[in-house]
């Protein structure tokens, strides 16, 4: 089922690889002499920080933070549960949060209010991917790779089903659709 269908590719991977150049820049430049802790919100950012954080030439640590509020369905659910606490003592650092895709915010926001408790000497956010307009809580990324309209995407750190988070492109999935390739019980 599906083999002959092409994934809808929204972003190939030259298209990311250009942009995270773009604002591995605009970071730098925004946190010399700074004491730069890069906090990645686990799974989705995985390959977006890999990618980032190999183009900075300045030294810089990074954690992870491990947040579950998605599960299996397309629409975020609201509740936000800490899975994975940083290990990092993060207090009079500046933090810069790493996540795959700004949404509704409750991720972030949640996130970002968490980190605030270690007191970190600042905390900014930075997002491979936001919906426009997605926001239920009022959370602002200082940086954005894309912008893009609401609809499910797939690939480069996100997930179909726990599934297809290897892929090195962005694709899209209309409503009925699945990702070629994936076996559909009938
Ligand atoms: P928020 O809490 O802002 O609503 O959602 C953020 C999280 O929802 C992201 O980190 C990501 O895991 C998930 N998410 C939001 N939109 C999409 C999407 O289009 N595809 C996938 N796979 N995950 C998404
Ligand atoms: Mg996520």
């Amino acid at each position: 089922m599906g083999e002959d269908k092409q994934a809808r590719i929204l972003f190939t991977a030259e298209e990311i690889k250009s942009r995270l150049a773009e604002m591995v820049g605009r970071i730098e430049n925004d946190y010399r002499n700074k004491d730069l802790v890069v906090v990645a919100v686990l799974k989705g950012s995985v390959l977006f920080l890999a990618d980032l954080v190999r183009g900075f030439s300045r030294p810089l640590a990074f954690d992870f933070i491990g947040v579950s509020s998605y599960g299996h369905s397309r629409t975020s659910l609201g509740v936000v549960n800490l899975e994975k606490e940083i290990s990092l003592d993060i207090r009079g650092k500046d933090v810069l949060v790493v996540d795959d895709i700004l949404d509704s915010g409750r991720t972030l926001g949640w996130v970002k209010e968490h980190l605030h408790k270690f007191a970190p000497r600042s905390v900014k956010i930075c997002v491979l991917l936001e919906k426009e307009a997605g926001r239920v809580i009022e959370v602002k990324a200082d940086y954005v790779g894309f912008t893009i309209p609401d609809v499910f995407i797939y690939g480069y750190g996100l997930d179909y089903r726990d599934r297809y988070r290897h892929l090195p492109y962005i694709a899209q999935l209309g409503d009925d659709e699945v990702p070629p390739g994936e076996v559909v019980d009938e």
